[in-house]
């Protein structure tokens, strides 16, 4: 039965790196996926996705306005499996359509995204992902500062962290850290701790 996945994770918690291995995986048994990414995301040029360790691979940008379901229907609809970056991202219909290519076309989706924003709040993607998904998973990474596990992003500006303002600021890797709870609040210099 194919279902609907929603793996989630603080910064840096290997989640494009997993889709780019999962597509492989795939591809290695000859079944087609499709990939996608918010269209939001321009730190790699609209329309790809881009891990850290340098490998990258085109995807098709989710915009506000675009119809994931028709998306798949109109590309491939017999993939063997839809895998979506920067959930976070999405809107509450593209979720809902996420859904319907799982119960109307039979196609598991995979999804990867944080969960809480630097405000400590549900993006909007994500949210419904925890409403909607069949399978819901942590992807782990430790605190930037200690040992703990990473369950928050924290956003620096200046070597100051921020805790307010627009919710969606893409800028990097440089402004945002996964840090355990105890360090959101209370972090260590930033300077102090990385160049
Ligand atoms: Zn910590």
């Amino acid at each position: 039965m194919a279902q609907l996945f929603f793996r989630y994770g603080a910064m840096n918690s290997g989640k494009t790196i997993e889709i780019l291995k999962v597509a492989h995986n795939y591809e290695e048994q000859s079944k087609s996926v499709i990939i996608m990414t918010s269209g939001l995301d321009n730190r790699d040029g609209v329309g790809y996705v881009a891990s850290r360790i340098g490998l990258k691979r085109p995807a098709i940008p989710v915009f506000d306005e675009t119809n994931v379901l028709e998306v798949v229907k109109q590309t491939n609809p017999d993939a063997a499996c839809v895998l979506i970056d920067e959930a976070q991202f999405l809107k509450k219909h593209h979720i809902i359509e996420l859904a319907h290519i799982v119960d109307e076309l039979h196609i598991p989706v995979m999804t990867f995204g944080l969960k809480n924003d630097f405000r400590n709040e549900l993006f909007e993607g994500s949210k419904y992902l925890l409403l909607y998904a069949d399978k819901i998973e942590e992807m782990k990474t430790i605190c930037w500062f200690c040992r703990k596990k990473a369950i928050m992003n924290l956003r620096f500006h200046d070597g100051q962290p921020v805790y307010e303002g627009e919710q969606v600021q893409i800028g990097g890797n440089e402004a945002y850290y996964p840090v355990c709870r105890r360090h959101y609040f209370f972090p260590p210099e930033i300077n102090k701790v990385r160049n």
